[in-house]
């Protein structure tokens, strides 16, 4: 048969054998499923229904004739093909590749039978039908690709999975559950559910209760929740419980598992940080403001009164500036600690400035407030030795009061800041209560810089002096002038009141320069009248710094004939510290002039043994806030016994002042003080009153 006959007829089968030939089309048709038939003497394709030239995207025409081994994708199913044994081929049912006419590869499911003819001894013909399984293999294959994307996405990320079924059966998890827990990898292998719950339920801070809230987790099904879980390791994890559902159903439950603990310690840190103060540890201003809220909250509720303390500590600057910020570092936690050890159990402390602490005392009355600030004074000033550095350290404090001074931080502040300027205006090393003024401090501030400047034209300034005693002989070495001011509006004004203010306006220059001058000419005097008497003078650490400030007492010397060795100048430790190279070649140049040099108030500042060393001072002044101690207060009365020592060492004379009482004086002379100076012997004295009582009577014993 021809084959243009061939393809004119669609079911006309190819080189079959002679008559009678199977109706293969027929019966293919009849098939649901894509078949062919296969002649076994040439494999080539005989027969083929519709289906098989759907299936294969190929006309029949096509397919008829065609080599079945062409129809293949598999080089399994070309030796299918090739081994084929004509005499009896096997049936074979398999999976198998097949090329479509457009090239696609199709996942079939293959059937393959051999076909004997009626009446024929051996098969003949190869019925092969096909079931495509492409769709599914596509099903399959993204069932896969999606597990296998899945189990990746599980193992990215950061936290620990587990996926339960209902009963608690484990059905997946990821490393980082494992790690989390720290669980060995051989539990999860095995997958023993009741093992890994076990893990985990020894692992938790609180197992029982963590057993009872899993239990409830599970119980609710549907719901999902979130709670956090102490480990004993330290850890906190966050566990996410999900359900977990399968067509419309919950099957199980996703856990998931996030480590917390670094996130809340960090939160911590930020909270603590917002809060307290990273130096001290001690809470900051925001904290003590939140507490002073709650507190004035209170006050109004109750009634109750309470205080609030501000502490500031004296000369701070100097430590850090001569010291180091190291040491100025030490000196605050120090004192945080002293303050700190000085309070009650209610009340709260805060440091609110670089030198600055606040303390609230809930409660607290002004007799309570007054207890407590002589408590944190006497504290604060025990001796410090930090990095070396031998110092007493001493504070001024002031309170105000809620609700008479106001009721928000900012208003009690402002009281008790300005109770606290008034101690260190008196002198520091104190306490206040806010008393407050009809004036407002800067136009008093004001009014005394104008009142001064007044009182120096008009010649209001008197000078005192207080005689200096020698303690072994009794007898008069010496004195000290101390300025006096008698204002027509004001009254007396106390230089520990108008001296500061001098300080801060400059005007201390004038005033200082007033003093040297009126002192030397004092002495002059006595000296001519055959009574020298050595007078010491205080200078301010601006008027010492002043560039022509050594001129100006060598050309006032000049000028008065007064011999230089009746000249003493009181300087403060500050004056030593600060600028500490110019300050020695300035204290060398006026001790070349033949005067005398003292440190006065020695001890409240930072002065070290080696400035002592090298600057040409003659003499110590020991602070009087040691001396009213003694002799029975074993602080000061060390402090004192050291300072002596420390002179004794060095060679300086030593001199204490505000001697008030015979056992003060008694105390030091056993100590081998050679000088003291304070209203047990007399108080500061008018010019006539000093030489009447002490000049007349050959007080004087210095030459
Ligand atoms: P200061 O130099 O330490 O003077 C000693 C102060 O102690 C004087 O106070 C004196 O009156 C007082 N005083 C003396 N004996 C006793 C005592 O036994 N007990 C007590 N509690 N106090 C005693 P004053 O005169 O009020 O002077 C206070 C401060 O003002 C002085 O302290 C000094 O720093 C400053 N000052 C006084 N006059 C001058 C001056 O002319 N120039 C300068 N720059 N400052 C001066
Ligand atoms: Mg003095
Ligand atoms: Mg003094």
């Amino acid at each position: 048969m021809s084959s243009a006959l061939r393809r004119s007829t669609p079911y006309v089968v190819a080189t079959l054998p002679p008559p009678p030939a199977p109706p293969w089309m027929a019966v293919l048709e009849g098939l649901p499923l894509a078949a062919w038939v296969v002649a076994l003497a040439d494999r080539s394709v005989v027969a083929a229904n519709a289906q098989a030239c759907a299936l294969l995207g190929r006309p029949l025409a096509e397919l008829l004739d065609a080599p079945a081994a062409s129809l293949l994708a598999t080089p399994e199913d070309l030796s299918y093909w090739e081994g084929l044994d004509e005499q009896a081929p096997a049936s074979l049912h398999s999976q198998a590749l097949l090329c479509a006419g457009d090239g696609r590869l199709l996942h079939v499911e293959r059937c393959i039978r051999p076909v004997t003819a009626p009446g024929a001894a051996a098969a003949s013909h190869l019925l092969v039908s096909l079931r495509d399984r492409s769709a599914e293999q596509q099903a399959g294959d993204d069932r896969e690709t999606a597990a296998a994307e899945l189990r990746a996405t599980l193992e990215a990320t950061a936290d620990g999975i587990l996926v339960t079924d209902l009963a608690g059966r484990i059905r997946s998890f990821n490393h980082r559950f494992a790690q989390l827990w720290n669980m060995p990898e051989s539990l999860l292998e095995v997958r023993d559910d009741a093992k890994v719950h076990d893990w985990m339920r020894r692992s938790v801070d609180d197992p029982e209760a963590y057993q009872r809230r899993l239990a409830a987790v599970q119980d609710a099904a549907l719901l999902s929740s979130s709670e956090q879980l102490r480990l004993h390791a330290g850890q906190v994890l966050e566990r996410v419980s999900r359900p977990l559902w399968q067509r419309g159903r919950p099957a199980g439950r996703v856990y998931s598992f996030r480590d917390l603990t670094r996130q809340l310690a960090a939160d911590r840190r930020i909270e603590q940080l917002s809060t307290t103060d990273g130096l001290t540890g001690l809470p900051n201003r925001s904290r003590l403001s939140e507490r002073v809220l709650e507190a004035a909250a209170q006050s109004r509720r109750a009634g109750e009164a309470f205080a609030l303390m501000l502490i500031d500590l004296d000369r701070f600057r100097q430590i850090n500036d001569s010291l180091g910020h190291g040491v100025g570092d030490e000196v605050l936690r120090t004192a945080a600690q002293r303050i700190q050890g000085c309070l009650r159990h209610s009340d709260d402390i805060a440091r609110v400035g670089g030198d600055q602490f606040a303390v609230l005392l809930p409660g607290a009355d002004s007799a309570t407030a007054e207890t407590l600030a002589r408590r944190v004074l006497t504290a604060v000033a025990q001796p410090s030795h930090v990095d070396g550095a031998q110092f007493t350290l001493t504070c001024s404090i002031g309170v105000a009061l809620c609700p008479q001074h106001g009721r928000t931080l900012d208003d009690l502040v402002r009281h008790a800041e300005a109770a606290m300027r008034e101690v260190k205006d008196a002198g520091r090393g104190n306490f206040r209560l806010h008393q407050p003024r009809v004036e407002d401090d800067l136009r008093q501030h004001m009014r005394l810089d104008h009142a001064m400047r007044q009182a120096l034209v008009s010649g209001r300034f008197r000078l005192n002096y207080q005689p200096q005693v020698d303690l072994a002989s009794g007898r008069v070495v010496g004195s000290e002038a101390l300025i006096r001011w008698r204002d027509p509006e004001l009254g007396d004004v106390s230089p520990a009141r108008f001296i500061p203010v001098a300080e801060e306006t400059g005007f201390i220059i004038a005033i200082g320069d007033w003093v040297l001058s009126q002192a030397m000419r004092q002495a002059t005097l006595w000296k001519e009248r055959g009574t020298p008497m050595p007078i010491a003078v205080n200078v301010s650490a601006l008027q010492f710094q002043q560039i022509n400030f050594i001129d100006r007492v060598a050309s006032m010397l000049a000028v008065s004939g007064l011999p230089p060795h009746l000249l003493e100048l009181e300087l403060t430790e500050s004056i030593l510290v600060r600028h500490a190279d110019e300050a020695l070649r300035r204290l060398q140049a006026l001790s070349r002039l033949g005067l005398r040099l003292s440190i006065d108030d020695f001890g409240t500042g930072y002065s070290s043994l080696a400035y002592l060393k090298r600057f040409p001072i003659d003499k110590l002044k020991i602070d009087r806030s040691f001396v009213r101690g003694l002799p029975d207060d074993e602080s000061d009365a060390g402090i004192v016994r050291a300072i002596l020592q420390m002179a004794r060492a060095l060679g300086k004379q030593v001199i204490a002042e505000g001697v008030e009482t015979e056992p003060q004086r008694a105390f030091l002379q056993a100590e081998g003080c050679a000088q003291f100076q304070g209203f047990l012997f007399s108080a500061p004295l008018d010019s006539l009153s000093f030489e009447q009582r002490l000049l007349r009577r050959g007080g004087a014993a210095v030459g």
